[in-house]
């Protein structure tokens, strides 16, 4: 058993709790929180802040070889179907490709990431490729594939961890309905999409469908949550709600390629399940500091009011229940993903707001302790 020591924000609405002492079994998981005063095998400085390690909920991680090429870019011509990461994709080596791999997961992990939501690209050879990676990195990946080439729905499903579809033009009926055979078979299985990041994708979907593409995912159900939504109407983020479909919102990519801030008060207002992603590496780093602290500056230009504990737990409490996990949360039952922050860096000392503190002037290298399913990655200035 490993036991931790610390002051920590506990359970699923992030409380403070002084002190206490949390018992991981040898599958890495937690299986008591008690006031308990005996010795533990790590006790954490009473700076540090022990906080959920970060599930980053939607990112493609395969596109870090295109980093800043896609700057002066539009979203179709970076990662639109002709668009650069997928020409890059067609040429580039599997060689070139691990490399991709390894410089996100490098980036993930050193940032605080336990745990992430991959929309991954190349079928069947793309899920292959980052299991294989992932089985040397301290963090969990969850593969949402799709299918390229001649690979089938059915073995796409079988060897990820659900699916992750580009865009409500990427798929039809017949894929609905074995969706559904598959998910009642499966119910662990994340389905997803990426709907409304646009407004020419909203009015393509109003052609050819007849109806908003939110509206159209929300009919099918089969997916779980959705990925963007950036020009959701009212309308939409109530079918939403009515239909229990959570949303990912992936704001600095928005603003990246001149997009619209996402509704996220709105989305909060309706307690509609909201988890934050950073997207294509190609155009930000994973970065769970920069993704909070840019969502809540870009919220007040945008006339937004959104509390700061919302944001934390978009990126750690709800991404883990957008998985399907039981991550996310340091509480009894959950995975011992656990990061501790020194609260007491120059980047934070002084604050009188712990939330406000780690969401908006906290950075990676404040990360003090790190520790994945229950092993160590990180304790600075430590054995
Ligand atoms: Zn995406």
């Amino acid at each position: 058993m490993v036991t931790v020591r610390a002051n920590a924000l506990i359970g699923p609405d992030l409380q403070l709790m002084q002190d206490i002492l949390i018992k991981i079994n040898e599958k890495g998981v937690i299986i008591n929180i008690s006031k308990e005063k005996e010795p533990a095998e790590y006790t954490l400085p009473s700076s540090y802040l022990l906080i959920p390690g970060f599930v980053n909920a939607h990112i493609h991680v395969g596109d870090a070889f295109l980093k800043d090429q896609a700057y002066n870019l539009s979203l179709e011509d970076s990662v639109g179907p002709e668009g650069i990461k997928h020409k890059k994709f067609v040429t580039s080596s599997i060689e070139e490709k691990i490399d991709s791999i390894r410089n996100t997961l490098e980036m993930l992990v050193q940032n605080g990431y336990t745990s992430f939501i991959d929309f991954r690209e190349e079928g069947l050879l793309g899920i292959n490729l980052l299991r294989e990676e992932l089985s040397k990195f301290p963090i969990r990946g969850i593969i949402l594939g799709r299918p390229a080439g001649n690979d089938f729905l059915t073995d796409v499903f079988n060897e990820g961890d659900g699916l992750g579809f580009a865009d409500v033009f990427s798929f039809n009926q017949d894929n609905v309905n074995i969706i559904k055979v598959l998910k009642e078979k499966n119910p662990g299985k994340v389905i997803s999409i990426h709907v409304s990041e646009s407004e020419e994708v909203v009015a393509r979907s109003l052609s050819l469908f007849d109806k908003r593409d939110i509206e159209l995912c929300s009919a099918y159900s089969i997916f779980d949550y959705l990925v963007h939504g950036t020009y959701a109407n009212d309308k939409d983020l109530a079918i939403l709600k009515e239909n229990n479909i959570g949303i990912v919102c992936c704001p600095i990519s928005n603003i990246h390629f001149k997009l619209r801030f996402p509704e996220i008060e709105t989305i909060l207002k309706k307690d509609i399940l909201l988890g934050l992603g950073t997207d294509n590496v190609l155009t930000n780093n994973p970065n769970p500091f920069r993704l909070m602290s840019l969502t809540l500056y870009a919220a007040k230009i945008n006339n937004q009011t959104i509390s700061p504990v919302d944001v934390l737990k978009a990126v750690t409490v709800n991404a883990g229940l957008l998985a399907k996990k039981k991550i996310g949360q340091i509480d009894e039952g959950y995975a011992a993903d656990l990061v501790g922050i020194d609260m007491n860096s120059p980047n934070l000392k002084f604050s009188e707001d712990i939330y406000i503190a780690i969401t908006m002037r906290a950075e990676p290298s404040d990360i003090g302790f790190q520790m994945h399913n229950g092993k160590l990655v990180k304790w600075k200035d430590q054995k």
